[in-house]
Formats: structure tokens, C-alpha cells, sequence
């Protein structure tokens, strides 16, 4: 692993807590959930319970994040007959990411802290990046410059078809 920045870097302290914390995108007082306004990026795939989309803006093609349909916050939230199929679901996505590219791996994030309606994040290291190796990926694909948003599409588009073969 080895961070996308010069060293040394200098080590500060973090910032005193913010309380309450400011409300988030789809929950009560604040902004409305992108998902559920249907102003997010239209989903590549979908099913009954989930649907797939591309990034807006990565440097990263492959890269997709999976939204359940329902509004629930977080794996805790999810009601009992959506969570069991997530698993199935996340084994599906990665087999067509790791079939449509190089890589050698994919991470899976589930952050939480930008919109509070359930989503994960499916990044692809790519093969021989071991830079980019466990907490780095996210730091590598945030500093590389962004690849043109047709090309993020394409990769998603091609990603949802190989999803669609594996019904
Ligand atoms: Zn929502």
C-alpha cells in the first residue's frame, strides 16, 4: 500500500465533535433523498429490491453502487426479506465487475455519512495497483483525474448486462 501523497505527512489532531451531527440527505430536516427523487444516476440494473448504478464522476471505471429500493438507512434497517438477498445480490455484481475488467479485486463500502438511504460502494483495484491495496483504493481513486462520464456509463451498461445474463 502506499498513499497518493508526498511524505512526510503530518499527523493533526481531529476536530472537536459536531452535536448533533447535521442531518443528512433524505433524513428528517434535511435535503431530500437524491434515490427516492429519482435525481441520482438513472440505474444500469435493477430488480425488485435493488438497483444499480454508475458513479457521477470517478476515476475508476467499474465502478458501481448498488441502492435498495426501499428507504431504510442502513443493513440494520433493511427489512428481513431484502437483507437475505443482499449476499446473493453483491456476489452477482462483483462476478459481472471482475468479469467486464482487469482487477484483482473488489471493495465493498457501505459509508453512509453523505445520503440515509441504504447504498454500498463496489470499487475495483485494478490488477498489479498494489498501491491501491485496502484503504488506499478510495484515497488512489480520488486523486487520479476523473474519466470522461461516458466511459463511467459504458462500464456500468456493460456491468448491468452481465447481470442481466446471470438472472
Ligand atoms: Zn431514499
Amino acid at each position: 500500500m502506499r498513499l497518493p501523497y508526498e511524505e512526510p505527512l503530518t499527523v493533526l489532531a481531529p476536530a472537536e465533535p459536531v452535536l448533533p451531527e447535521p442531518p443528512r440527505r433524505g433524513e428528517p430536516g434535511g435535503p431530500p433523498c437524491t434515490i427516492c427523487a429519482g435525481t441520482s444516476r438513472p440505474p444500469i440494473w435493477s430488480d425488485a429490491n435493488w438497483t444499480l448504478h454508475p458513479p457521477a464522476g470517478s476515476s475508476l471505471p467499474g465502478t458501481v453502487w448498488l441502492a435498495s429500493r426501499v428507504h431504510v438507512d442502513s443493513f440494520a434497517d433493511l427489512p428481513g426479506s431484502v437483507a437475505v438477498t443482499f449476499g446473493p445480490v453483491a456476489a452477482r455484481v462483483e462476478r459481472a465487475i471482475l468479469g467486464w475488467g482487469s482487477f484483482a479485486r473488489i471493495h465493498l463500502y457501505r459509508w453512509g455519512d453523505g445520503g440515509a438511504h441504504f447504498h454500498t460502494w463496489f470499487l475495483p483495484r485494478p490488477l498489479g495497483m498494489l498501491d491501491a491495496e485496502g484503504m488506499m483504493l478510495p484515497l488512489w481513486e480520488d486523486v487520479l483525474p476523473n474519466r470522461p462520464d461516458e466511459e463511467l456509463v459504458a462500464a456500468a451498461k456493460a456491468i448491468g448486462a452481465a447481470m442481466e445474463a446471470s438472472d
